[in-house]
């Protein structure tokens, strides 16, 4: 059956978020083909708004690097190759129980028009500046809704949902990082991307957030890592309950928690958790701390970040010789430097486009968003497919899902971007 979305169906949706490359928007209607799924449009930049579709996804260089993804390379859409992408590349290598690749609808220039009218005001006004819905589309991705519980059923009871985006979990350790870059080797990329932020006025408060902390495997140093995403969201830490969002910022960063802030979130989680005054806010982030060690998602998500084994400074190299390019980096080096880089000009194309893609892939996954979905146990219930995960201070357990969302709502990471950071 193939199903349009035309104008009057538009107020159907409402708006969620959105990053650099796509909006997200939630169903509040009543077919039961949408009720529990997100919608994402594709965003189009302000300053060009007739912009030229290229005929078909994926370059002739694309091509080549996904030849042996025959889905990929056969798409004729940059959209439905960005699906694909995530169906039959990062589900195999995140573990398909964490991962959903959604499905593309069809959508009529009314309904984007309709859809860009209603939501203008609930956008942030710098996000409406530089980039509007892109009209030209004429599909949108449909996914499950991960921040709630039970997709088609709306009597399912309470749940709140978790977001994450934990970017890059592990420091590099390449040889091929210059002396220049080595700080890399010891500060996080996201710390020093903090003090840039900072530097520049985007942010008042450096985060506190350490990825290696989320990927240490340690139970305590986990849940400092969540406390920390709490203290300064920024654009890496939302709480959603029922499917709409209670905490951390919609579309673009969120300010730091202060007094009122946290009181008000710590009311709203009162009908959830059982736990003493004051006390609800610590313990949803135990809870947290506890599924993300159980659900084993952060190891398998580290493991597919580490595919990036040489680095920015190492794949560029690779980069080049697929393009059948000079190579600019080894250009502007001494001959004696540039020897350090001999091994990587001499691999077999194969080699190349191992490392390029390895690159791309794990890129793909410092970007991701994880989403961690909770939802009291009611008693007597047993034989769930869901894990569970009981929370000593309250006596209470609770089932959750772990999804990887690696469609990066809020990100910008897409496939077979092969350009060079
Ligand atoms: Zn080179």
């Amino acid at each position: 059956m193939e199903v349009i979305l035309r104008e009057n169906d538009a107020a159907d949706w409402v708006y969620r978020g959105e990053g650099a490359a796509n909006l997200v928007l939630s169903y509040i209607g009543s077919s039961p083909l949408f009720i529990g799924k997100v919608m994402r449009i594709r965003k189009a930049p302000r300053s060009d708004v007739v912009t030229v579709r290229s005929p078909s996804a994926l370059t002739a260089h694309e091509r080549l690097l996904w030849k042996d993804v025959d889905e990929l390379i056969s798409s004729s859409d940059k959209e439905i190759a960005g699906r694909l992408f995530v169906q039959h590349v990062m589900k195999p290598l995140l573990g398909s129980k964490f991962v959903d690749a959604g499905m593309h609808v069809l959508v009529s220039t009314e309904f984007l028009e309709s859809v860009e009218k209603d939501i203008i005001c609930q956008r942030p006004p710098w996000r409406v500046d530089n980039a509007q819905v892109d009209t030209q589309c004429d599909s949108v991705l449909l996914m499950s809704d991960h921040s709630v519980f039970s997709h088609g059923n709306l009597e399912c009871s309470s749940c709140i949902s978790i977001e994450i985006k934990p970017k890059c979990g592990f420091l590099p350790n390449s040889r091929f990082i210059s002396k220049e870059t080595t700080i890399k080797r010891r500060i996080t990329r996201f710390e020093m991307h903090q003090a840039l932020k900072l530097h520049e006025e985007e942010i008042s408060l450096q985060s506190e957030y350490n990825p290696l902390d989320l990927f240490s495997g340690s139970k305590e140093r986990i849940h400092k890592a969540i406390k920390d995403l709490f203290t300064t969201p920024q654009n890496n830490f939302r709480v959603f309950f029922d499917g709409s969002i209670i905490f951390g910022g919609l579309g673009g960063g969120a300010e730091d928690t202060n007094f009122g802030i946290a009181k008000a979130f710590e009311d709203v989680l009162k009908s959830f958790i059982q736990a003493n005054d004051g006390l609800c806010t610590e313990s949803l982030l135990t809870l947290v701390a506890e599924a993300l060690t159980k659900s084993g998602v952060l190891n398998q998500l580290l493991e597919v970040q580490k595919l990036d084994n040489v680095d920015i400074e190492g794949a560029i190299h690779a980069y080049y010789d697929i393009t059948s390019q000079q190579c600019m980096v080894c250009r502007e080096l001494g001959e004696e430097q540039a020897k350090k880089y001999t091994s990587l000009h001499s691999a077999s194309l194969n080699e190349s486009l191992r490392v390029v893609r390895d690159y791309l892939i794990a890129a793909t996954a410092k970007d991701c968003s994880l989403m961690m979905c909770f939802r009291p146990r009611k008693d007597g219930g047993s034989g769930s497919e869901h894990n569970t995960v009981y929370l000593e201070s309250t006596k209470q357990t609770f089932d959750f899902k772990a999804d990887n969302s690696s469609h990066e709502p809020f990100g910008s990471v897409s496939v077979g971007r092969l350009v060079p950071a």
